[in-house]
């Protein structure tokens, strides 16, 4: 039987890694809504709008072909046809990222493609609002979290080769910059959905996480 999976959290929880473990022992689809709003902001930048040029970054979002396609090693995202895969994960995106993804309208534009991509079900979304308001009848809702020093530490070890000069202090103020407009936004803040499972990750092993959740999936 199909169902859909919603995993939530905050930055560097961990969601991508075991959203994709998770998704490859159900034979489910795993869907990186992160990606799509790192895709916008990658566009945006490109285009030269500057801060206050909202109704143009909606208008742009609006005529965006964003695509997400499985991919050896991971997931890889398509912008109009280009390969951005490598580009959404630049520092200049994540720096940008939470302020455009606090723009309502994106959020809709998005959101409705996210739904879409669920329709046919055996889906796993990872995101900051997918148990709590894109799929809120997902049949397995889970929140991930994890102390903000486990988290920078996971993050640093992801990027500190293809970006050397980044200091674990650095990253942990980001993230937690980063954690707290994603929750203070008005529009779809994060927050954990009430029958969301909670799961601290702090002390916990990947393949931990994972079975955690497939026994979930059982019930
Ligand atoms: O998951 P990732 O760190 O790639 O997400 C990047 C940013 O995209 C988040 O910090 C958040 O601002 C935004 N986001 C969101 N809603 C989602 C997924 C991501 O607002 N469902």
């Amino acid at each position: 039987e199909k169902f859909n999976i919603a995993i939530d959290g905050p930055a560097g929880a961990g969601k991508s890694t075991i959203a994709r473990l998770v998704a490859g022992a159900l034979g489910f689809v795993y869907v990186d809504t992160g990606a799509m709003y790192r895709a916008v902001t990658w566009k945006i930048l490109r285009e030269g709008l500057q801060a206050e040029q909202i109704s143009d970054m909606i208008a742009l979002t609006g005529r965006m072909d964003i695509r997400l396609v499985p991919g050896s090693d991971g997931q890889m995202v398509f912008v109009d046809g280009e390969d951005v895969t490598g580009m959404i994960r630049l520092a200049e995106v994540t720096g940008n990222v939470s302020r455009i993804a606090s723009i309502a309208e994106i959020r809709s534009i998005l959101t409705a493609k996210q739904q879409e991509m669920a329709r046919s079900k055996g889906i796993v979304m990872d995101g900051r609002d997918i148990g709590s308001h894109v799929l809120p009848d997902a049949e397995v809702k889970v929140f991930l979290t994890a102390s903000v020093s486990v988290r920078a530490q996971r993050r640093f070890k992801e990027i500190c080769d293809s970006q050397p000069d980044i200091t674990l202090e650095r990253l942990e103020r980001d993230i937690a910059e980063r954690d707290r407009m994603d929750e203070q936004r008005e529009a779809s803040p994060l927050v954990k959905a009430p029958d969301a499972v909670l799961l601290d990750t702090t002390d916990m092993t990947i393949p931990q996480v994972v079975d955690r959740i497939l026994e979930l999936c059982r019930l």
